[in-house]
């Protein structure tokens, strides 16, 4: 099957390097590359520094049971200061992928990082309103996720999102990372966990079927939830890229449906936002005003 799906707003093209080249938009730059499901590589550029992060890496051609359609991803991945884990879903933490990376911090909930530190992955616990210095000007730090309906007996079942907040030059650059998570009232208050508003939401608008189970967002809900917190862009993520095995009766179509639908529901009920719907592998410069 094609891994291309037609872009709602104009993708430029392949990702570019972490490392060198000139800074932009008065030194602060923060581009994203998404790898398919929920692994979004964020590159940010602060003054000559360069910050590679990645959200929910799955790296391989399978995430336990689950399949990717069409190649492994482009392996823009590499050199990433950081990792941003939002739980331990096999669709999301993929032990083998994690040590692909190598030994740097993975961001996430203190009992999912004492589970990664168990397999010799680097888990770095945050509290609840701690921020984390990956680079200077780069912070990160968790925010609440809803997501309680499919806990397993062999992992831990926290859950979190990320914000990443990118300051330089008296600019400010915000990404909200949902992770896994269902609406929620506090989400309104994102923006004033970030001390500014959100530049851009990855937000997850489907999953690795044609039906959600509890504990998701589809795309009307995730339109809903952007509008909410007052998100001025949002890439649609966790939907386009995995299927059980087998699938051939499913309904066909059904694994672009999901973002392709975000760009209409974000339309019609978050008129602030713009969607910037993503093929596997396509890149966005954030605009920083
Ligand atoms: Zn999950
Ligand atoms: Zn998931």
């Amino acid at each position: 099957m094609s891994p291309g799906t037609p872009a709602a707003a104009p993708a430029d093209g392949a990702a570019g390097g972490g490392a060198g080249g000139e800074g932009g938009h008065d030194g602060l730059e923060v581009r994203l590359t998404w790898l398919g499901h929920s692994t979004v590589v964020l590159d940010v550029r602060t003054g000559a520094r360069a910050t590679r992060l990645v959200t929910d890496p799955l790296l391989r051609r399978h995430a336990g049971l689950l399949r990717r359609r069409g190649g492994i991803p482009a392996d823009v991945w590499r050199g990433s200061d950081a990792v941003l884990l939002s739980h331990a879903h096999h669709d999301h933490a993929e032990p083998a992928s994690l040590r692909m990376l190598g030994p740097v911090p993975v961001l996430t909930a203190p009992e999912t990082a004492r589970w990664l530190r168990g397999r010799g992955i680097e888990g770095r616990g945050l509290g609840d309103d701690e921020w984390f210095e990956v680079a200077p000007g780069v912070d990160v730090r968790l925010v609440p996720a809803v997501h309680g309906d499919r806990p397993m007996p062999h992992r831990p079942n926290a859950a979190n999102g990320h914000l990443v907040r990118v300051r330089w030059g008296g600019r400010t650059c915000v990404v909200w990372a949902l992770g896994d998570t269902e609406a929620y009232a506090a989400m309104r208050e994102t923006a004033g966990l970030a001390g500014a508003p959100v530049d851009v939401a990855l937000v997850p608008v489907g999953g690795w079927g044609p039906r959600l189970s509890g504990g998701h967002l589809g795309p009307r809900e995730a339109a809903q939830v952007c509008s909410e917190a007052g998100a001025r862009a949002a890439v649609p993520v966790h939907w386009g890229t995995l299927h059980a095995p087998g699938g051939r009766w499913l309904p066909p179509g059904w694994m672009d449906a999901a973002g392709l639908a975000f760009g209409v529901e974000t339309a019609a009920r978050a008129p602030g936002c713009r969607p910037v719907v993503l093929p596997v592998g396509g890149s966005w410069t954030v605009p920083v005003a």
